[in-house]
Order: C-alpha cells, then sequence, then structure tokens
C-alpha cells in the first residue's frame, strides 16, 4: 500500500467514526445484531425494487433527479444498517471500509480485481 492510500484510509476514518456515532443516537431497537440485519435486508431490497421499477417503468433511465433523491434516501437507510449493525457487533465502520479497500487495492495490484471468489 502507498502513503497516498495511506493518508486517504486515515481521512475517510475519522469520517466514518463520526457517522457511526451519529447514527448510534438513533438506534432504538429490541434486538442488536437481528434487528439491523434484517433490516439491511430490508432496505437492500428497497433499493432494488426502486432500480428494478425504474427499468420497467422508465426504460432504465437513472438520471432522473427524482429517481436520484429516492434511491440515495434508501441507500442512507443501508448505510445507517451498517452502521448499527457493526456497532452491535462492536466493529468500527472505518475498519469495515479499510479492510475492504486493503483487500481490494491488493486485488488490483496482483490484477486479480476481475473474477469472483472470496479469497482471490
Ligand atoms: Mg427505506
Amino acid at each position: 500500500m502507498n502513503g497516498e492510500f495511506l493518508r486517504d484510509i486515515q481521512s475517510i476514518a475519522e469520517t466514518m467514526d463520526g457517522y457511526q456515532k451519529a447514527a448510534r443516537k438513533t438506534a432504538i431497537y429490541p434486538t442488536p445484531v437481528v434487528y439491523p440485519a434484517l433490516g439491511l435486508a430490508g432496505e437492500t431490497g428497497e433499493v432494488c425494487e426502486k432500480i428494478k421499477k425504474r427499468i420497467r417503468d422508465a426504460d432504465g433511465d437513472f438520471n432522473d433527479p427524482e429517481f436520484k433523491k429516492n434511491i440515495q434516501k434508501e441507500l442512507g437507510d443501508v448505510l445507517w444498517y451498517i452502521a448499527n449493525l457493526s456497532a452491535d457487533l462492536d466493529i468500527k465502520l472505518s475498519t469495515i471500509a479499510e479492510t475492504n479497500l486493503v483487500k481490494l487495492y491488493d486485488r488490483a495490484d496482483r490484477g486479480k480485481i476481475g473474477g469472483s471468489g472470496n479469497n482471490r
């Protein structure tokens, strides 16, 4: 990993952990882990549903401002559930992002971005 990558990671970490902390203040639910996991699945479904309907009803035009506004809200819901699910598991949002980026940059360095499998 180069220096630029490490600087990028540090700057986004503060922002992501700040978001997670703020989202945590609005997390009121009965069953930690389970509730946000189910909510994540539901909100991901809402994102997919809106995209499906855009294909069905608008020839797959994803540039409509109203569509973008609505998909932005649903992606925000997805983010909220990811932030709180990971908080329930005592995992910082920045740790998730960093682990993912390290994996992807490593694959890119090795020319393995394409293809499939979790452990390329
Ligand atoms: Mg929603």
